[in-house]
């Protein structure tokens, strides 16, 4: 039986380490067990996550083996490196296949979050080695990137980003997109809303602003080597979805079932997620050049599912 309070993070580096951080000041999970290929490292975190317990609602934390996630209701995966230059794609797909494979073994029931990067094409290859049905395998996505835009469009236009509805969509990476079709507060379009606080320049502003987006894991890894307190929160956000069954709208990477005519391919796309996973890709409105920008999107990330032997 699964257990919804009991969740698995798999890879304890930065992204792992900082993810469970922040799911353990969520009072939803009672017991976290943590997983890596260098064993002390997982150790280490259990104990100093554990030391929190005191002043948070009360949890077994501990360092297992892939025996102790049998019934855990969300495996998060964040295994892989920060971005090493001579790290290839292949190299990444290797650990993916060493580890979803212990996951598939043990007949795991809960939910497979994918953080590791490429997160998306990770996102297809744990889909595809799991053998689990295609709602319980997610990807983090543009959960992130949207975050990001929400918070450059917040100082934009001195508004709290919370109130912004607008999306990421596409691949985690240099071929996303923003919907700026369907982007508004409080039910303006988001042009209107600008106008509202003098800003004019329409055009010039979505593309800086994207670009600022786009651009920021790069700013960051130039500055500190690694980024992860904001994909923590995109976790830890995730993962509150799921255990309290919120059919909450993010876009999380999931598998295309001939949404926008795309088929065999995981991507970001707002989506309806609860304690059964994937609930509905939302099919939204898209304009030509943003359904055009989806499609390029996609097939980037194609061309680089059918150069793996999976
Ligand atoms: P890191 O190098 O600090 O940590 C990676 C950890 O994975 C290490 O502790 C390593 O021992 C462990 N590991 C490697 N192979 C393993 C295996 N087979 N089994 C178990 N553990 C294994 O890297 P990081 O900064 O934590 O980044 C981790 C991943 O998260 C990277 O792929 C990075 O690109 C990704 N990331 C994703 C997002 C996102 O939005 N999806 C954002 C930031 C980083």
């Amino acid at each position: 039986m699964v257990n919804m309070q009991k969740v698995a993070v798999i890879g304890c580096g930065f992204v792992g380490a900082t993810s469970a951080f922040s799911l353990i000041q969520t009072g939803l999970f009672s017991e976290m067990v943590l997983i890596d290929a260098n064993a002390k490292k997982a150790e280490g975190e259990a104990m100093d996550l554990s030391h929190g317990s005191a002043y948070l609602t009360p949890m077994n934390i501990y360092a297992g083996t892939y025996d102790d996630i049998v019934d855990a209701g969300i495996i998060v995966i964040t295994a892989g490196a920060n971005q090493k230059p001579d790290e290839t794609r292949l190299d990444l797909v290797k650990i993916f296949k060493s580890i979803i494979p212990e996951i598939k073994k043990r007949n795991c029931e809960g939910i497979l979050l994918i953080v590791s990067n490429p997160v998306d094409i990770l996102t297809e290859v744990a889909l595809k080695l799991s053998g689990f049905p295609s709602n319980r395998v997610i990807g983090s996505g543009t959960v992130l990137d949207t975050a990001r835009l929400k918070y450059v469009l917040g100082k934009h236009l001195q508004v709290d980003p919370r109130d912004i509805h607008a999306y990421i969509i596409g691949e985690h990476g240099d071929s996303e997109l923003v919907v700026w079709s369907g982007a508004q507060v409080a039910g303006i379009h988001i042009n209107h809303f600008c106008e509202l606080r003098g800003h004019f320049n329409h055009e010039e502003a979505m593309e800086r602003l994207a670009q600022e987006v786009r651009d920021s894991a790069y700013e960051i890894i130039e500055r500190k080597g690694a980024t992860y307190y904001g994909v923590a929160v995109a976790v830890k956000r995730i993962a509150t979805a799921i255990v309290k069954d919120e059919h909450a709208v993010l876009p999380v990477s999931s598998l295309m079932q001939g949404e926008f005519g795309l088929n065999d391919l995981c991507l970001s796309i707002p989506t309806v997620i609860g304690q059964n996973g994937v609930e509905k890709v939302v099919d939204i409105y898209l304009n030509n050049d943003e359904n055009d920008k989806l499609q390029s999107s996609a097939r980037a990330l194609k061309e680089v599912l059918d150069d793996l032997d999976l």
